[in-house]
């Protein structure tokens, strides 16, 4: 069933109501009609609401249409008004409106067809209308609620618009960023946070299309601030939203953490530094104790007192052990033990554990029995110290607790593929046995099977510790398997990459077969401080015809030198006066003539390879910790002075080659020659500057631009070591190694440039 429209007509003339009456009942809506002609009585009615739309005069006598219509309205009654007029004066309709009327009709128009489309035009704009105020209400209440809870969370929102200002900010804390509240809604950022250049930076990072989160301080709160750009559809920004949370109690446990780390940091720091020079302090005595032990033990001596010169030589070494012991294993507590990757010989490193235990199973009348599987590759990329350091243990282990039968050391190889070999190593005994319960024991720090074990072996308990983790460092694992009684037997694999050079047969007769004869008569300088190290050392260099000269400082060799040709130099690190890097700097910088290239051997007080890097980086040749050992010193002033003599003998620079492009033109070979001799030195010196700064581009290519005269000249080991630089340098791995390199080139272009200009005066 059609609603029925209620209608109130306010109209003071009959004949008009009349009119409307008989139009409206020719209508096809259903209505019901109540005609009033006072004002009175009209809001009498409408005060009562029961009405779906109102006719309403607008010339009604006494009050007009309008101010009806007003009084209406302000009693917030809504519904659908239509004013009656009697001419059509746009002034008038758009007063009308304003004040309320949904629509307005001239007189002359109240037909059927206008009454009715007024009516449902009226009705349907009345309900959109309310359609409207409810989705109105309903949003500012929503935006209300949000309101409130933003107002309460312990986060603050806000946004700016690309001009910088703010157009939003809520948030239980607000006062704390800003004291002005809200209230600064429409104001510059820029001013607000004037004095917050940080936060004022991270707005302009998003202003400028960027999502930036930082934590900014305010006051005594941290917060941490997250701006986020919102973009257009063509991509440009329309504001900023921002979001910032307090976490400054996070940020107070991340600053006392930080603080806890670095105390301990420093605390480790501390120990770390005070374990090695103690360490160091120590070595510097036992150095000259152990030396001392030794030439007194050459020495007539009575049975008596052979035993008590035993006695302090164990100990000594014992100590020594010790000492290096506790270094390492405080370097690997500390994380601060690395594993090199160098290439070497395994022989060699298999050699020296041999050749430094035999003594000790000979004693024992036990056999050492060495044995490296022939398929095992010699030339290896990989720590050969750390492989050295736990051989010794487990290979000395195996001696110390074993009293008959032998001690074994196998190398087998498991498996080689893609430049890579997996070893496996096998250190057996016929000693005294481990008990099962103990296989895991033994591999902790300071234990040792049984409070009786120092007694009887001596020891630490901390070798193995060390060996399963110097294992573990190289990516490797231990065991141990054992019967009591009948022996013991430690197992252990390590992965190497393959070293560059091949294996050749003359490694096999290397090592102990030195030719003495070629220190004869050989100048040797020492320069060191210490006199207990400089009479060691005249004792252990005594009966080979060398001539040794001593002096107590770095002045005294650069002094001596002037005047005097050495063949070695014997050099202390650690001298008052003048250092060694000192002298060597000076010797390699300074000094002119062939002097300049003397070989020098460092002498440190910690076989640890930076100590060894730098000494090669400040030109020296080599270099030997103390306390020295006799075969180590003699081995390689061996090597020095036979490479020495080689260099000497063929010379460096070959000229065939230039020869044979000159087809007999002498001039031409000059020429070619004098512009070396003219450009090398401009070169190198760029090539200095390059190297210097670490300008890795510019070394690459002067070392590429420096090959071509080179390979003319055939100037083989300058033109290999600038190969190697140009390598290294434009792929950017082994940059450390570059300078020592250089060096290594720099001394050797002297050489080459002093046999050039020679010939060149020829
Ligand atoms: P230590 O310095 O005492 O030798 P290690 O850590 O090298 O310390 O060894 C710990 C303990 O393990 C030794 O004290 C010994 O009891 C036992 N042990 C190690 N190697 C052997 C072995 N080859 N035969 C028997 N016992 C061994």
């Amino acid at each position: 069933m059609e609603q029925i429209i209620r209608i109130l007509y306010v109209e003071d003339n009959e004949y008009d109501a009349r009119n409307f009456q008989r139009e409206l009942e020719k209508s096809s809506l259903t209505t019901s009609l109540l005609t009033v002609n006072t004002i009175v009585e009209a809001m009498s009615y409408a005060e009562k609401q029961d009405f779906d739309i109102v006719f309403l005069d607008y010339h009604l006598p006494g009050e007009n249409g309008l101010s009806l219509l007003r009084t209406i309205r302000n009693r917030g009654f809504s519904v659908p008004v239509v004013i009656i007029t009697n001419y059509a004066d746009p002034q008038v309709a758009v007063e009308m409106m304003q004040s309320g009327a949904s629509d307005y009709i001239p007189k002359s128009l109240l037909n059927t067809d206008g009454i009715e489309q007024c009516i449902r035009n009226s009705i349907r704009y009345s309900e959109l209308e309310q359609v409207r105020k409810s989705v109105e209400l309903s949003l500012k209440s929503a935006e209300e609620k949000l309101s409130t809870i933003i107002s309460y969370t312990p986060v603050i929102l806000f946004s700016v618009n690309p001009n910088g200002e703010l157009t939003f900010a809520k948030g239980r804390n607000l006062g704390s960023i800003m004291p002005g509240g809200d209230e600064l809604v429409g104001e510059s950022v820029y001013e607000i946070f004037e004095d917050h250049d940080e936060f004022i930076g991270q707005i302009k990072i998003a202003l400028a299309g960027n999502e930036v989160t930082q934590s900014i301080k305010f006051g005594n709160t941290v917060y941490q601030i997250s701006c986020t750009p919102r973009m257009s559809a063509k991509g440009k920004v329309e504001e900023v939203v921002g979001i910032a949370y307090d976490v400054t109690k996070r940020a107070e446990a991340e600053e006392s953490l930080l603080k806890a780390k670095l105390l301990a940091e420093q605390t480790s720091k501390a120990k770390q530094d005070f374990i090695a020079n103690m360490s160091h302090e120590i070595r510097t005595p036992m150095n000259a104790i152990i030396g001392f032990t030794n030439l007194l033990e050459e020495t007539t001596l009575d049975e008596v007192q052979k035993d008590y010169v035993k006695t302090i030589q164990m100990s000594g070494e014992n100590l020594l052990d010790l000492i290096n012991d506790i270094l390492d294993f405080s370097k690997i507590e500390a994380g601060k033990l690395f594993i090199e990757k160098e290439e070497f010989v395994l022989r060699d490193t298999i050699s020296s554990v041999e050749r430094v235990l035999k003594g000790k199973a000979d004693e024992k009348r036990i056999k050492l029995i060495i044995n490296v599987d022939p398929e095992v590759p010699q030339h290896l990329l990989g720590d050969s110290n750390r492989l050295y350091q736990v051989l010794m243990n487990l290979v000395s282990n195996a001696v110390k607790f074993t009293d008959k039968g032998k001690v074994t050391v196998e190398v087998n190889k498991m498996s080689q593929r893609d430049g890579k070999v997996k070893l496996k190593f096998i250190v057996a005994d016929t000693g005294i046995g481990i008990h099962k319960d103990n296989y895991e024991s033994i591999f902790e720090s300071f234990s040792q099977i049984s409070s009786g074990t120092t007694r009887k072996y001596g020891g630490t308990g901390l070798g193995l510790a060390i060996v399963k983790r110097l294992i573990e460092l190289q990516q490797g694992r231990i065991k141990v398997s054992s019967k009591l009684k009948e022996g013991s037997t430690f197992e252990f694999e390590l992965q190497y990459a393959l070293g560059k050079n091949k294996d050749s047969e003359m490694e096999q007769v290397f090592v102990e077969t030195l030719d003495l004869s070629v220190f004869k008569g050989k100048k040797v300088l020492l320069a060191e401080d210490n006199r207990m190290n400089q009479k060691l050392i005249e004792n252990v260099l005594g009966n080979l015809g060398i001539d040794l000269k001593v002096v107590n400082n770095g002045k005294e060799v650069v002094d001596l030198l002037q005047n005097e040709v050495v063949d070695i130099l014997l050099l202390d690190i650690q001298m008052p006066v003048m250092d060694g890097f000192e002298v060597a700097n000076y010797i390699r910088n300074n000094i002119q003539g062939p002097k300049r290239n003397i070989p020098i051997i460092a002498m440190t007080a910690h076989a640890f390879k930076e100590e060894r890097d730098a000494c090669l980086k400040a030109g020296m040749n080599d270099h030997i910790a103390k306390p020295i050992q006799k075969e180590e010193l003699l081995r390689i002033m061996h090597h020095l002075i036979v490479q020495n003599a080689e260099n000497m003998e063929q010379p460096m620079v070959d000229i065939s080659y230039l020869k044979s492009l000159s087809e007999g033109n002498d001039e031409f070979v000059t020429e070619m020659l004098t512009i070396f001799s003219e450009d090398t030195p401009v070169l190198m010196q760029q090539m200095k500057v390059a190297v210097d700064n670490e300008d890795w581009k510019k070394t690459s290519q002067l070392a590429h631009k420096y090959r071509s005269p080179l390979a003319l000249l055939g100037i083989k080991p300058i033109e290999e070591i600038m190969n190697k630089i140009e390598y290294s340098a434009k792929e950017k791995s082994n940059l450390s190694e570059i300078k020592v390199l250089f060096k290594e080139a720099d001394i050797l272009t002297l050489s080459a440039l002093e046999y050039i200009n020679q010939q060149l005066v020829k």
